[in-house]
């Protein structure tokens, strides 16, 4: 026995510019919520104003739907 490593564990800390990762500010996300918004109603309903959503919520797509039955999109391919 007698082997030394000779590695000096680097202190991440300790390296010159180390610590690049984006830091993201909560103003970063203003336009982004505001896209996000847009596309969003775009999906929506606009006789109930409730988001789309599919149906049944497990298993296989069958329909998309809102909350007063306006839209019910058939999302089955016939003859499938
Ligand atoms: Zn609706």
């Amino acid at each position: 026995m007698g082997h030394f490593s000779m590695e000096i564990s680097a202190n991440p800390g300790s390296v010159p510019g180390g610590n690049q990762q984006a830091d993201l500010k909560k103003e970063d996300f203003g336009p982004v919520v505001a896209a996000f918004r847009e596309f969003t109603s775009s999906y929506a309903c606009d006789t109930c104003g409730e988001m789309y959503s599919v149906s049944p919520e497990r298993g296989k797509k069958e329909a998309l739907r809102c909350g007063c039955g306006k839209l019910n999109l058939n999302l089955l391919e016939k003859g499938a």
